[in-house]
């Protein structure tokens, strides 16, 4: 399945012909367990919906067609997709990751798959020196998140996958943040993408849905076998809408970068704004390598406001009205986030502030609305 068509045909076409049975141009919603067979074993290619559903397959198609990737598997969530992935490993194996990953993710590593023996090292990965540090000949898997949560921080994939190259260490890039369109780590030469396609993919904040994309066929057969062993499938209506959110993914996505650019900007302006975290900058720290690995710089920005405190950054995403406060991201709306009292809630102070996360800290999903209204919006909470 190589990928011919730009990738603002492929959202749309890419993997995808009209259904079998009536030419129905969207897949329609196979609300179905299982299949009739003529004769035991003799059926139309379906048996069992854990196994095979004909929406999840378009859905399949689709992913891998607009991640540059052989195959594709979709999952209940995000971290149902990961849980996958740490599946195919085994106790004693050792896993190197960001220390400032997703914080579902870090619980996934700590609370579950340490128990069952796998070992996780977390380094600042933006220094590619701190990951061979602790390489040794147990490391199996090099977990990336770039860019990182809240921070904006960007991991120089390119240099992780050399780092490794010739050794049996598989490297993943959870890819959320960017989505499809704006970074293709296939490209780059990691093994596994991983999406919440909640977030973006999706883009609609109306589905709960995890996606993995991989080349190699062996890794492929592998996931296969674990999706349907451990059957942490999602359902049609969800494959369905996700699989109409990446219809749009091109069109949302350049419009969440050009209104979270010109808001970075207006934030950086601003006499009232102290910092402000945004990988387009020409003075963020690893705005080079985001330049070359993104095609775009995305829709997150965080930032912290002047002289504020705890409460008074509350106050602020109280005072926000087209902003909603809420936790998640990527969707059509804005989103306002308070990290220290809400997604970053869980991590001690003193280890949240050292990776940046303040208490007047706030984070932006910015939405497709239109920018004269957000900006509007941000001014009268700011004050
Ligand atoms: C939301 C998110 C996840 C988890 O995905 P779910 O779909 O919520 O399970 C993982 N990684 C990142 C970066 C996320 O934003």
């Amino acid at each position: 399945m190589k990928k011919k068509l730009h990738f603002n045909t492929a959202t749309i076409h890419g993997g995808q012909s009209p259904d079998k049975a009536y030419g129905a141009v969207m897949p329609p919603i196979y609300q179905t367990s299982t299949y009739a067979q003529k004769s035991p074993g003799k059926h139309k290619g379906f048996e069992y919906s854990r196994t095979h559903n004909p929406t999840r397959e378009a859905l399949e198609k689709s992913l891998a067609n607009i991640e540059s990737g052989n195959f594709a598997f979709a999952f209940g969530s995000g971290l149902a997709a990961m849980d996958a992935v740490l599946k195919t490993l085994k106790p004693g194996d050792e896993i190197i990751s960001t220390d400032d990953l997703y914080g579902g993710s870090y619980r996934l590593f700590t609370k579950i798959f340490k128990d069952f023996g796998l070992n996780f090292q977390f380094v600042s990965m933006y220094d590619t020196k701190n990951i061979s540090n602790v390489l040794n000949d147990k490391t199996r898997l090099i977990w990336i998140e770039t860019p990182t949560n809240p921070m904006m921080n960007i991991i120089d994939i390119k240099s992780v996958v050399d780092l490794v190259k010739g050794r049996d260490i598989l490297v993943a890039v959870d890819n959320t943040f960017a989505s499809s369109y704006i970074q293709q780590p296939l490209k780059m030469g990691v093994d596994i993408v991983m999406h919440s396609a909640t977030k973006y993919l999706a883009g609609h904040s109306d589905v709960i849905l995890g996606a993995l994309i991989v080349n190699d066929k062996n890794l492929a057969e592998r996931l296969r076998f674990i999706q349907n062993a451990s059957g942490a499938v999602c359902g049609p209506m969800d494959s369905f809408l996700t699989l109409r959110g990446i219809k749009t993914l091109h069109v949302r996505m350049q419009r969440h970068c050009e209104n979270t650019a010109q808001i970075a900007n207006f934030l950086n302006e601003s006499p009232k704004i102290e910092k402000v975290f945004w990988p387009g900058f020409k003075f963020h720290p690893n705005h080079k390598i985001a330049k070359n690995q993104m095609k775009d710089f995305g829709g997150m920005v965080s930032f912290v406001t002047k002289g504020a405190d705890y409460k008074s950054a509350i106050k602020i995403v109280e005072r926000l009205k087209i902003f909603t406060l809420a936790e998640s991201l990527g969707g059509v709306e804005s989103l306002a986030g308070h990290p220290a009292s809400m997604t970053h809630a869980s991590i001690p102070k003193q280890i949240r502030e050292k990776s940046g996360v303040v208490d007047a800290l706030i984070r932006l999903s910015v939405g497709i609305e239109h920018i004269d209204d957000l900006i509007a919006d941000l001014k009268q909470a700011i004050g």
